[in-house]
C-alpha cells in the first residue's frame, strides 16, 4: 500500500470482505456481537483483536473499514470515527486536557469550535488563549513551556487564513504541546498536515468526505498510541461514535472524493479569478492576491473548494444571495451542490460585533462552496447575480 497514491487508497484501502466476498463494503448494522462462550466474552473484554468487536459505541466492522481507509489516505497510524465533526473536535480536545492545562488556539475558527474553546474548556479549569493564527510571534509568545495543546484550522472558516503547520508544530514541539489541526478546508485530498507536523488531524466528514449532503460525521487521525490509548477510552465512554450506516455512506463518499474535490477546486479557482477580474475583493488561497498564497500552495498545492468575497454591505450580499438560481443558500460546504452562505448573519451570528470585525467577517462577506455543476453555468449564475446588484 505504500506505493499507492491517495486516490487509490481512497477507493481500496481498509476493505475487509466477509465470507460472501461482497464487492461493496458491507453495512454491519448491529449494536453488538455474540460470543461463543463466557470465556470468549471475558477474553475479548480484556483485549479485542483486530477482527473482534464488542459494542458499536466502541467499534464496528463497517466503521473500522472507514477508519482504516481514512488513516491510509492521511498517512497516520490510526483513526477514530465520530458522529459529527464537532464530536471529533470536542472529543479530541476533552480527551486530552485536564484542569489547570493551557491550550493555545488560533482566533479564526468555525463558530462551534470557538464555543468549545471559549465556553466549554474554561468551565473545567482549562485556560484557553487565542492568537492570530498567521502571526508566528504570537504563537511563540503564547505557547509557553508545559502548554498542553495547540488547536487551529489549517485554513480558517470563512476568511480562509492559512496557518503554517510546520512553523506552529515547531513551536509546539519545543513546549511539549500536542498539535491538533482541524483540516476541513484543506480536504483529505490535498492534506499534508500529518507530514508537516500535526500530531492529530481532524475532519468533519460531513463536508468533502460524504460530499453529497447526506450525513453528519467526523474523524480524528493520529498515532496508534494517541487514538487507542488517549482518544478511544474517552470516546467510547462518552458516546460520540459514528453509526455503521454513516460509516458506509462515508466509505462510498471516499470512492469519488478525489475526482469531486479536484473538480470543485478547479471551479473555485475559475470563479475566484472571474470575481477578482470584476473588481470584487476575493479571499481565496489559490489567488496570488491572497496574503498566504505561496504557503497555501506549498502546504496543499491547491486553493481548495471554498472562496469568500466581500460585496461591501449586507444589502448587496443579501441581494446577491437572493438572485442566485443554481447556487443554493445553505451552510454546508464541500457538497456536490454549490452553496452560498452569509457568515455574519448565520454561521457566525452569535459572535459579538468586535469579534466579527477582528476576524474580518464583515456585513458584505459571502462564502461560496463550489459544487459539481458545470463551471460555466456557475460562472453565469454568479455573474448574473452580480450584474443585478444595486
Ligand atoms: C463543519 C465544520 C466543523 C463541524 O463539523 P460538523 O460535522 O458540522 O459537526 C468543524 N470544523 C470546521 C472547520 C468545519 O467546517
Amino acid at each position: 500500500m505504500d506505493r499507492w497514491s491517495k486516490r487509490t487508497r481512497a477507493v481500496q484501502a481498509g476493505i475487509r470482505r466477509s465470507r460472501f466476498g461482497e464487492m461493496s463494503e458491507a453495512i454491519f448494522l448491529t449494536q453488538g456481537f455474540a460470543y461463543g462462550s463466557a470465556e470468549e466474552a471475558e477474553a475479548r473484554f480484556l483485549e479485542a483483536g483486530p477482527d473482534e468487536f464488542i459494542y458499536a459505541r466502541y467499534g464496528n466492522p463497517t466503521t473500522a473499514m472507514f477508519e482504516s481507509r481514512m488513516a491510509a489516505i492521511e498517512g497516520t497510524e490510526d483513526a477514530f470515527a465520530t458522529a459529527s465533526g464537532m464530536a471529533a473536535v470536542s472529543g479530541a480536545l476533552l480527551g486530552v486536557v485536564r484542569a489547570g492545562d493551557r491550550v493555545v488556539a488560533a482566533r479564526a475558527l468555525f463558530g462551534s469550535c470557538l464555543y468549545v474553546l471559549e465556553e466549554v474548556l474554561p468551565r473545567f479549569g482549562v485556560e484557553t488563549v487565542f492568537v492570530d493564527g498567521t502571526d508566528m510571534d504570537q504563537w511563540a509568545e503564547a505557547v509557553t513551556p508545559g502548554t498542553r495543546a495547540v488547536f487551529f484550522e489549517t485554513v480558517s472558516n470563512p476568511t480562509l487564513e492559512v496557518v503554517d503547520i510546520a512553523a506552529v508544530a515547531g513551536i509546539a514541539r519545543e513546549a511539549g504541546a500536542l498539535v491538533l489541526a482541524d483540516n476541513v478546508f484543506a480536504t483529505p485530498v490535498f492534506s499534508r498536515a500529518a507530514e508537516l507536523g500535526a500530531d492529530v488531524v481532524i475532519y468533519s466528514t460531513t463536508k468533502h468526505v460524504d460530499g453529497q449532503g447526506r450525513a453528519l460525521g467526523g474523524v480524528v487521525l493520529g498515532s496508534r498510541a494517541f487514538v487507542r490509548r488517549t482518544l478511544e477510552p474517552f470516546m467510547k465512554h462518552t458516546g460520540g461514535a459514528m453509526s455503521p450506516f454513516t460509516a458506509w455512506l462515508m466509505l462510498k463518499g471516499l470512492e469519488t472524493m478525489d475526482l469531486r474535490v479536484r473538480a470543485q477546486a478547479e471551479t473555485a479557482l475559475t470563479l475566484a479569478r472571474a470575481l477578482e477580474e470584476r473588481g470584487v475583493r476575493v479571499l481565496y488561497p489559490g489567488l496570488p492576491s491572497h496574503p498566504q498564497h505561496a504557503l497555501a500552495l506549498a502546504q496543499t498545492g491547491s486553493g481548495g473548494t471554498v472562496l469568500s468575497f466581500d460585496l461591501g454591505s449586507r444589502e448587496r450580499a443579501f441581494a446577491f444571495l437572493n438572485a442566485l438560481r443554481i447556487v443554493t443558500i445553505s451552510n454546508n460546504l464541500g457538497d456536490a451542490k454549490s452553496i452560498a452562505t452569509h457568515p455574519a448573519t448565520t454561521t457566525h451570528q452569535r459572535l459579538p460585533q468586535d469579534q466579527k470585525d477582528r476576524l474580518g467577517i464583515g456585513p458584505g462577506l459571502v462564502r461560496l462552496s463550489c459544487g459539481l455543476e458545470a463551471p460555466e453555468d456557475l460562472l453565469a449564475d454568479v455573474t448574473e447575480a452580480l450584474d443585478g446588484l444595486p
